[in-house]
């Protein structure tokens, strides 16, 4: 599933869920600043890079963050990377999610990890390892289900592997709530908010 299939000018996308659904997990607070500022300035700066640049316009978002990871232009990929990344992240949690999944995705997951346990451990510990800001991924590669961790804005789009869920880990995404104590929100996460039929719709076929 591709969040943002529109091109150039880039709209925020709307969320989900309204801003208070996630609590008391993650406040309405945190999500008004993550979204409302931190999101929408990705997406504000994007269209400001891109408009009457030859090189991204009328391009789709994952074809503008391919493109400027191959120029090594590090203002648009920063900013076309974390307008995808964050679209993919609201969309990878919701209201009463966490817990395992069902059907086709656990199959998966005990095929390729053993059980949902060690998945369950390896996402956390990329989402508690991560040196700085990034994000931890469920993502598949050559039909294998994998997690990865990337820094800053990195994201799979620039990779053959298929984004299945993700977690913010920057600060912005918890320290409201949770100030440095990164692991109970990366536990409240899983255990709470992450959306597993997301993840089962962005299995490749
Ligand atoms: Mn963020």
């Amino acid at each position: 599933m591709s969040p943002s299939p529109t091109s150039t000018p880039f709209q925020l996308p709307a969320l989900p869920w309204t801003p208070a659904a996630l609590e008391p997990h993650i406040s309405a607070r945190t999500l008004s600043f993550h979204y409302d500022k931190h999101h929408a300035t990705y997406v504000e700066r994007l269209n400001g890079l891109v408009a009457n640049n030859a090189a991204y316009e009328g391009r789709a978002l994952a074809e503008v963050i391919r493109t400027a990871a191959e120029k090594r232009d590090a203002a648009v990929f920063n900013n076309a990377a974390q307008t995808w990344n964050h679209t993919f992240y609201w969309q990878s949690l919701r209201p009463g999610g966490g817990g395992e999944p069902s059907g086709a995705l656990a199959d998966r997951i005990r095929k390729d990890f053993g059980s949902f346990a060690v998945l369950r451990q390896q996402l956390a510990d990329a989402a508690n390892t991560q040196f700085g800001s990034g994000w931890a991924w469920l993502v598949a590669e050559n039909g294998v289900l994998r997690v990865v961790k990337t820094g800053n804005a990195e994201t799979p789009v620039t990779t053959n592997a298929r984004a299945l869920l993700t977690i913010d880990v920057w600060e912005h995404a918890y320290y409201l709530d949770y100030q440095n104590r990164r692991g109970d929100y990366v536990t409240a996460v899983l255990d709470h908010l992450l959306h597993w039929e997301f993840a089962a719709d962005n299995l490749p076929s």
